[in-house]
């Protein structure tokens, strides 16, 4: 199964990311751990990236789509992945189309968990996050709906909304529900 997770920052994507790769079988491709894996092993990948992310800026394009092509051509993420943090832009969901029919394949749907700013708000200053403040969350969140909004309406014909407000455990049996997986 090859599917793509979306989903504000705070909504729990990373740990429904490592829950459901386990329970699907596949590959859990994080981009975000990727380009720090890369910055950590000083590859011309993370060079590249480093400076970006140390902004936290998106790193640019040419240097995204080459680390995601390489990972996709590793032979277990030829079966299937789940991909967390990319694509990010409409662009980027270009290039990851092409990517697949390169292989043959396609995404079989790409999930959305969703929360609302006020909700994820109240999770994070309850952890009490010192980079957390309100102004924080709220730019992330500006920024999410911008990049994301265009990316849903591309996805519109695989698209699977769930609903984010919950345990991990209901979160995790919502999606396998919605993606018709045995929970
Ligand atoms: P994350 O762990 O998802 O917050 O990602 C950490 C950093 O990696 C981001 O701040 C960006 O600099 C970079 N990054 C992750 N995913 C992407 C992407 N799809 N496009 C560009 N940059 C990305």
């Amino acid at each position: 199964m090859r599917i793509v997770l979306v989903g504000p920052p705070g909504a729990g994507k990373g740990t429904q990311a490592v829950v459901l790769s386990k329970r699907l079988g596949v590959p859990h491709i994080s981009t975000g751990e990727l380009f720090r894996a890369h910055a950590e092993r000083a590859t011309d990948l993370g060079l590249a990236a480093k400076e970006y992310m140390e902004r936290d800026e998106l790193v640019p394009h040419e240097v995204t789509n080459e680390m995601v092509h390489r990972r996709l051509e590793e032979p277990d993420a030829r079966v299937g992945f789940v991909l967390d943090g990319f694509p990010r832009t409409v662009a980027q969901a270009d290039v990851l189309k092409s990517y697949l029919a390169e292989q043959g394949a396609e995404l079989d749907a790409v999930v959305e968990f969703q929360v609302s700013e006020k909700v994820v708000l109240d999770r994070l200053l309850a952890r009490g996050r010192a980079d957390d403040s309100a102004d924080v969350i709220h730019n992330r969140f500006v920024v999410y709906r911008s990049e994301t909004a265009p990316l849903l309406e591309y996805y519109s014909d695989r698209l699977v909304p769930v609903d984010a407000v919950g345990s991990v455990e209901e979160v995790t049996a919502r999606a396998l529900t919605a993606l018709r997986v045995d929970a």
